[in-house]
């Protein structure tokens, strides 16, 4: 169905869960399958049209003005073969749609912390899951990818080793795609849950998780996150108007309570939720806000958690900073530094740190602030961790320059015009 500025429903349709500078196309395509893809495409083409694609819309960093956008929310479906262990995922399937689908098999994908997310957008940019230690990237567990390029037409990527490679790391930069297929793994359960402190009585957190971190094998892969809780009632009464670090963590197998003892040593937590969870619950782990909102972010991915840029951190973006910050540290290493042949960069970093500002105001001058004390261990940074527009220097940081290279002459290739406009523009 198409929907024009003037109709019912312009709004519903062009507004995802980012709500900073959302969309204002003339044209929406709210396409349910592969063949409307390819009319919303043709129609773009024929009359010279940009294109913008959204799925759940967590990860615009900036709207179009005029153009076609497709959106694919209702095309959704998901197709689990329990004996191959793949699921097809269609454009705008979300990851809670994905685990919903193989948790009965006992399945489940490499989705990351938020459920609502895009299953597809997500893995497009890499995608670091829950279970990311133990078997990498996101996109390095991709079977096929159909996808309509520029020129209108719908092909399998995986019969151009290029555009395979390219959609495997490099975003929605080379085509709208329509459907992929990705391995599934035998994990019905996991060891998981935050473990969440009152930084100002246990300030040792930080120093103790990244010690931890050295120590621990490829079956944990955890995060932290500082957040100043608001003392407002969505937040859980123990937490609420405290500066919180909050230990993620998601264990495979046996031996979890004891590999996370060093971390109960810390002291009494204001909350714990870490028990055996099945993973269809497991958007438990970082319980993120649900609520469409604005914000805006900026990530480097580190050689290192050097102990004194890590002691700027509650002084820079804590209660204490000019406007709120919520910090995001997670583990890489394990599976994530084998080097697979995709376009995901970066496979020797240690550790990604986000700034998060929630809010519409330009917080630019503060998370570049934050970021500087780490300017030395900076190796890259990770597009999907990267909320609001890079300049082209900031960008070109997310791969290695070979990678680059390839990539923006990949872009050219299958999009001479321009005229699909990526989150992440290449
Ligand atoms: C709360 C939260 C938690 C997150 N957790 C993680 C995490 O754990 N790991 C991780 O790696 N990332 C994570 N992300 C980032 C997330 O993976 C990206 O922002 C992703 O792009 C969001 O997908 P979406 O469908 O929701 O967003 P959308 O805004 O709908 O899509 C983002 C971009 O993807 C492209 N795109 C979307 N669909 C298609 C398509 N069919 N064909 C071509 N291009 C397309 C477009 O360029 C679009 O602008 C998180 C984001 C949030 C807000």
């Amino acid at each position: 169905m198409m929907l024009t500025k003037d109709s019912n429903g312009y709004d519903e349709a062009r507004l995802g869960f980012q709500r900073r500078d959302p969309h204002r196309p003339d044209a929406i395509f709210q396409v349910t399958s592969a063949a409307e893809v390819e009319a919303a495409v043709r129609y773009a083409i024929d009359h010279d049209l940009r294109i913008a694609v959204q799925a759940a819309g967590h990860g615009l960093t900036q709207g179009i003005d005029g153009g076609v956008l497709i959106a694919t929310g209702s095309f959704n479906g998901v197709r689990v073969d329990a004996d191959r262990k793949t699921a097809w995922i269609e454009a705008g399937a979300t990851w809670r749609d994905v685990v919903d689908a193989t948790a009965p098999d006992g399945l489940a994908p490499l989705s990351g912390s938020f459920p609502g997310v895009g299953a597809i957008s997500y893995t497009l940019g890499g995608g670091l899951g829950l279970m990311a230690r133990r078997y990498g990237y996101a996109a390095d567990h991709v079977q096929r990818i159909e996808v309509v390029t520029m020129d209108g037409v719908r092909r399998n990527a995986e019969d151009d080793p290029d555009l395979f490679w390219a959609l495997r790391g490099g975003g929605g930069n080379f085509g709208v795609v329509t459907g992929i297929e990705v391995d599934l793994f035998d994990v019905p359960t996991l060891y998981g849950g935050s473990l969440y402190f009152d930084f100002t009585e246990h300030p040792s957190v930080l120093d103790v998780w990244r010690e931890w971190t050295r120590t621990v094998p490829e079956e944990v892969t955890s995060a932290i996150a500082l957040v100043p809780m608001p003392d407002i009632p969505p937040v859980p009464a123990p937490l609420r108007g405290k500066y919180i670090a909050q230990v993620q963590l998601a264990i495979l197998g046996d031996g979890g309570e004891d590999l996370i003892k060093p971390l109960r040593a810390i002291g009494r937590p204001a909350l714990d939720t870490v028990g055996e969870l099945p993973y269809a619950e497991s958007g438990k782990i970082f319980t993120e806000p649900e609520r469409p909102e604005s914000y805006s972010s900026r990530n480097v991915l580190l050689s290192d958690l050097d102990p004194d840029a890590l002691a700027t951190l509650p002084k820079l973006a804590g209660p204490d900073a000019p406007s709120m910050c919520v910090i995001g540290i997670r583990h890489l290493g394990g599976a994530l530094a084998q080097q697979v042949d995709n376009a995901v960069g970066h496979r020797d970093a240690a550790y990604s740190l986000t700034v998060l500002s929630p809010g519409n105001h330009d917080a630019t001058g503060l998370q570049r602030a934050v970021l500087e004390p780490w300017s030395t261990f900076a190796v890259g940074r990770f597009l999907n961790f990267s909320f609001g527009p890079l300049t082209p220097a900031e960008l070109r940081e997310a791969y290695e320059p070979d990678a680059w290279s390839r990539l923006t002459e990949l872009r050219t290739r299958y999009d001479a015009d321009r005229r699909l406009v990526a989150n992440h523009q290449l």
